[in-house]
């Protein structure tokens, strides 16, 4: 894409926004139960699809864009100056439509990717379990072989967005007599199938995303398998480095720093600006210098996506950065805000309200691979550190103690 075609591309999204958000953001969400909040994302999502601008990278014929990923970049950014009824949607078109355009049929890809598309369907992403979340290769959820398919039995935990999914992407154990990364499959799964049962889990901070689900012997036909038979594990990795990129977009889903930069201009510090003060001045320069950084990070990485590579470990860093970021960003706005920062506006977006960011803040450290791990992940995948301690390796999963 030239400087050009870029440029042009910018200005056409920008005013495509400036006049079709304003009615799906802003004023527009406030007070709407998460139902009708629901409502209002898919009807932005069905907008978008007629305009190229849903799912931007994925073929035409299923109801994408057809687009580059600069161009999906460029847009997400200018998106994200409004709060949009975006999130319900993210792990369905980050992750699992995408894993399905890789190993799904053509078929599949016909009846399944478009509804997705329009968000008239959600899919979510059942991986952790209550004793497998950082390590997800310790998972013992099972399928069994059944005729033309499998039973599952078993629990996952932590699924966002499960409570409306239409559809899931599930890793379970099919083989325990083999080391745990061997002996997993991963399939697609209708979340509406008799014997899912999925419960909300509350939050400390108002509606919740997440869930626990169960499953009760619940049939999945093996046409619904994704990779091979004990193939698993690496089809899950995929999906993971993927949603490395996709949950550490910009400001990682919380407020922007130019955000904060208009709070240190009103608010004061021993009654001076709090512009004026040396730490607020640090905070703005160190988060700029960062984001400049990580910026670089991503076009690099999505220069490397573009030319047929897979995304790769380099993820980590954004996402274990601009998560922390956020929350210290949130913290010291709240101190700016004095006793307003405690104050939870009820309905308020992350991306316009600092307490809401900064609540919001610990859950993201840990969803899509937490602190510790990801930082493992650039010692031993960026650096080329020596691997952690691995006792379990090479050992038949039931023989682990
Ligand atoms: C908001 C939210 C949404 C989520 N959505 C989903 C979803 O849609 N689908 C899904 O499958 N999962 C989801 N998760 C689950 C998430 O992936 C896990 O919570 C995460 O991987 C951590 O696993 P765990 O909770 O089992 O913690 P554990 O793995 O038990 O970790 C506990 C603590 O030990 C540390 N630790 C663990 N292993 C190591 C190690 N080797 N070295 C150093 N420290 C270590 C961890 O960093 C952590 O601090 C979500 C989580 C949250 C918070």
């Amino acid at each position: 894409m030239s400087q050009n075609d870029t440029r042009a591309y910018l200005a056409s999204a920008r005013a495509w926004l400036a006049e079709q958000a304003p009615a799906y953001s802003g004023a527009a969400r406030r007070g709407l139960s998460v139902e009708e909040d629901l409502a209002l994302g898919r009807r932005w999502l069905h907008l978008k699809s007629e305009h190229g601008y849903a799912a931007i990278t994925m073929p035409k014929i299923y109801g994408g864009g057809g687009g580059t990923e600069i161009e999906k970049v460029i847009f997400t950014n200018e998106e994200n100056n409004y709060d949009l009824p975006t999130g319900y949607f993210g792990i369905s078109l980050g992750m699992p439509v995408p894993m399905l355009l890789k190993y799904a049929s053509e078929e599949v890809l016909r009846e399944l990717v478009p509804p997705a598309i329009r968000g008239e369907q959600i899919w979510c992403q059942l991986f952790s379990e209550p004793a497998a979340g950082s390590d997800l290769a310790a998972l013992t959820m099972r399928a069994t072989p059944d005729g033309d398919g499998w039973r599952l039995n078993g629990q996952k935990l932590w699924t966002s967005w499960a409570q409306y999914s239409d559809w899931g992407v599930v890793v379970v154990r099919t083989d325990p007599t083999v080391p745990k990364h061997a002996g997993l499959t991963y399939f697609y799964v209708d979340m509406k199938s008799p014997g899912v049962e999925v419960r909300v889990i509350p939050k400390l901070a108002g509606e919740s995303e997440i869930n626990e689900v169960f499953f009760n012997d619940v049939f999945v036909p093996d046409a619904q398998r994704m990779g091979g038979v004990g193939g698993g594990f690496k089809v899950a990795m995929e999906t993971l480095m993927i949603e490395r990129y996709a949950v550490s977009d910009e400001a990682v889903g919380g407020i922007s720093v130019e955000k904060f930069v208009d709070l240190a201009m009103r608010t004061r510090i021993n009654g001076q600006p709090a512009l004026a003060d040396g730490e607020v001045r640090r905070l703005i320069a160190d988060t700029v210098a960062e984001r400049q950084g990580l910026r670089s990070i991503h076009r690099r990485a999505m220069a490397a996506i573009a030319a047929g590579t897979e995304p790769g470990p380099e993820g980590a860093i954004r996402k274990l950065l601009g998560a922390r970021r956020r929350q210290q960003v949130s913290a010291v706005a709240m101190d700016l805000l004095g006793v307003d920062g405690v104050i939870m506006t009820e309905g308020a977006q992350p991306t316009e309200d600092f307490t809401e960011s900064w609540i919001e803040s610990p859950p993201l450290r840990i969803a899509g691979g937490s602190d510790e791990i990801l930082r493992n992940t650039i010692a031993e995948k960026v650096l080329g550190l020596p691997q952690d301690h691995r006792p379990d390796k090479g050992i038949p999963f039931n023989k682990l103690s």
